[in-house]
């Protein structure tokens, strides 16, 4: 089991060019950068920086953090036979949603599309290899976790029951009783799916006089290679987590505050398992919450992947140093 933590800073939008930027990555000379530093909020002279895996900057692209990150490390792991686990972590508006969905052009695609795409790519390879002897098969089940509650986002939100779906224990293993598991074999057949999920995620936010930032967004692929004696399964989850801001300070309505809490929850839980597969601890807190419950984070995930993202100007200070000491935790 291992973990790694990067950080990603986006850059300026269009509407923030005038903005004081304060967060800046360092790098050792002719290395790529590791550090995040940003001002003491309290005393702009003093600084405080923060070490990762790596560091992208503005002007890195969805490709390079794809083939760093994720193609080497997760995809070759997952055709091994084990599992892996990819969140994006970070306050509303700092880039979760891009990084892990990203925007309609080719280039612009996030990691999850590209890792379907590079997955369906090495299934025609293993299956053509092996001349007919192996069948690789990817299924999809996709579902968010609001206010604790865990909807399945293959349904259309008028189907949601609003106590959300049941959890429960099956032979050791946590499985979300009626969720939808969709076999897709093709990257366009994906593509279709994900984006219809992902409308009934923002329509039933909508209807729930929420946000879609306001809940974690949970994709897992299943990969069944079949031999005529083995059968081989991997499963990769690719999270965008609720945004990590703290409502409490800025917003004391009931419905915010009770997001708020589970929010909370459910990330604080996800760091102390995190901070524990790191630490290579015996006990991980998964059954914590629902999330870490049914990812069975730290049971048998081979790889976790959490990917810090930072908005680079002022008005996020407070906000993106929290952020940077929930990742210094996970370490
Ligand atoms: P979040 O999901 O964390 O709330 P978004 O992914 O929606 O944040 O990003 C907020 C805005 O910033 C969006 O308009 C998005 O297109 C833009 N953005 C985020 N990261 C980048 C990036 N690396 N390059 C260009 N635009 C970005
Ligand atoms: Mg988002």
């Amino acid at each position: 089991m291992s973990v790694r933590v990067v950080a990603r800073i986006r850059p300026l939008l269009k509407h923030e060019l005038d903005k004081d930027t304060i967060v800046c990555a360092e790098s050792a000379e002719g290395q790529n950068p590791t550090t995040v530093r940003i001002p003491n909020p309290k005393n702009d002279a003093e600084t405080f920086t923060f070490q990762f895996g790596s560091v992208y900057e503005e002007n890195a692209t969805q490709q390079q953090l794809f083939e760093n990150e994720v193609v080497g490390p997760t995809v070759k792991h997952l055709f091994n036979g084990y599992d892996a686990c990819i969140f994006a972590y970070g306050v509303t508006g700092t880039g979760k949603t891009h990084t892990m969905r990203g925007g309609k052009s080719l280039a612009d695609r996030g990691v999850i599309p590209r890792l379907l795409s590079n997955i369906y790519r090495r299934c025609r390879k293993i299956e053509k290899d092996a001349a007919g002897a192996t069948q690789v098969d990817v299924s999809l089940s996709y579902f968010e976790i609001y206010c604790d509650r865990v909807y399945d986002l293959f349904e259309p939100p008028e189907k949601r029951t609003p106590s959300g779906l049941p959890i429960r224990d099956n032979h050791g293993k946590t499985v979300v009783v009626g969720l939808k598991e969709m076999q897709c074999s093709t990257l366009k057949e994906f593509e279709h799916l994900y984006d219809q999920a992902n409308i009934n995620r923002s329509t039933s936010a909508t209807k729930l006089n929420a946000h879609s930032s306001r809940s974690h967004a949970v994709l897992c692929v299943k990969i069944t290679q079949t031999t005529e004696s083995t059968v081989r399964v991997s499963q990769v989850s690719a999270i965008d987590l609720a945004g990590s801001e703290d409502n409490r300070r800025t917003d004391n309505n009931k419905e915010r505050l009770i997001e708020s809490s589970a929010i909370n929850k459910s990330l604080f839980v996800l760091a102390q398992c995190v901070e524990a597969i790191s630490k290579k601890q015996s006990r991980i807190p998964y059954r914590e919450s629902k999330m870490t419950r049914i990812l069975s984070l730290g049971q048998n995930n081979g790889m976790t992947l959490m990917i810090l993202n930072i908005a680079p100007t002022r008005s996020y200070h407070l906000d993106t140093l929290s952020s940077l000491n929930f990742a210094n935790r996970t370490k």
